[in-house]
């Protein structure tokens, strides 16, 4: 019965200016970070490890918008958020404007098990990592040249008065997954670089519990991408939960409702997966594609950047 959803932002499109090999490396990497959460969880390991490997792998891509390849500010730095949540317990834990961390997820994960503080931020969350033993990076270890040029290329779209024509792709991204153990624990992780210059000290919707990032045991889990402010002003991981527990709505009726519905009309790149309490998946977004895969309970593996959906076979 377990199965495992990740996603690796919305927005994609030619625009990002991916060769076709490079669209396949992403590919290759979304199917490694499944993997690497599937391992754990034939091992018997739980959703939170589940979902705690496919996010550390995706933030060490350089293929997507959290870790090493975030997007970077306004002042070019790199301000990382993150967040994990137990379905089972609705522990939770989550990092934000953090500069040094190599896997926010998992300091996200370290401060969970700490059973206390749910949220710290920047310098502290850097500190935090340290005193846990997690792996802390010079902050130049984040930034590729690509989001160095997409920032130049946005700051010179906002000089010209041109924003508003940047696509999706060049904005945002960000990294989440969701999964279903073998004892039927729900769990969801997100991890993000936030949106190429995003003011200075912003914190977007992936640490915000019940916004970008939640898991409910016997509801659904849920991570999110897109426009963070409208996520958090929907409350979009509780709210799809809501809509499962009180109207009795399954999960892909309730996703495709909040990323259709409720934020389509703001006009801004919506996506998320969710997964449901028997590992029924649902990977909704509104922009022309995004990264995204799933192990179903069928176990076989498909990953997919637009409609186009590549069935890989038995996950192994
Ligand atoms: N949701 C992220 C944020 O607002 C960005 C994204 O997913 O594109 O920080």
């Amino acid at each position: 019965m377990p199965a495992i959803a990740i996603h690796g932002g919305c927005g994609v499109m030619a625009k990002l200016g991916l060769s076709e090999d490079e669209w396949r490396a992403a590919r290759e990497d979304l199917a490694r970070a499944l993997r690497a959460g599937w391992a754990r969880l034939q091992a018997g390991g739980s959703a939170v490890d589940a979902v705690e490997a496919a996010v550390t792998t995706m933030e060490d891509s350089p293929h997507f918008n959290a870790g090493h390849g975030a997007a970077f500010n306004a002042a070019g730095e790199n301000e990382l958020d993150a967040a994990i949540m137990d379905g089972a317990t609705l522990g939770a834990g989550a990092v934000c404007a953090a500069r040094r961390i190599r896997n926010p997820v998992r300091a996200a994960r370290a401060l969970m098990e700490g059973g206390e503080t749910v949220m710290l931020t920047g310098d502290a969350a850097d500190r935090f990592a340290a005193a846990a033993g997690l792996a802390v990076e010079d902050p130049a270890y984040f930034g590729t040249p690509r989001r160095r040029d997409a920032l130049a290329s946005m700051q010179a779209r906002l000089r010209a008065g041109t924003a508003a024509e940047a696509s999706e792709a060049e904005k945002h991204g960000t990294v989440g997954a969701v999964a279903l153990d073998a004892k039927g624990h729900l769990a969801a992780a997100t991890s993000t670089g936030g949106f190429t210059n995003k003011p200075v000290g912003r914190v977007g919707d992936s640490p915000v519990i019940g916004a970008g990032t939640y898991a409910r045991d016997g509801v659904c889990a849920v991570s999110g991408t897109g426009k963070g402010e409208y996520f958090i002003r929907h409350v979009v991981g509780h709210e799809i939960a809501s809509r499962m527990a009180y109207l009795g709505e399954d999960v892909e009726t309730a996703a495709r409702h909040v990323v259709m519905e409720d934020l389509a009309p703001h006009r801004i790149g919506a996506g998320l997966v969710a997964i449901d309490a028997q590992g029924r998946i649902a990977a909704p977004y509104n922009t022309d594609g995004m990264f995204r895969g799933w192990i179903g309970a069928d176990g076989r593996l498909s990953v997919a950047t637009h409609d186009e959906v590549f069935a890989l076979g038995p996950a192994g």
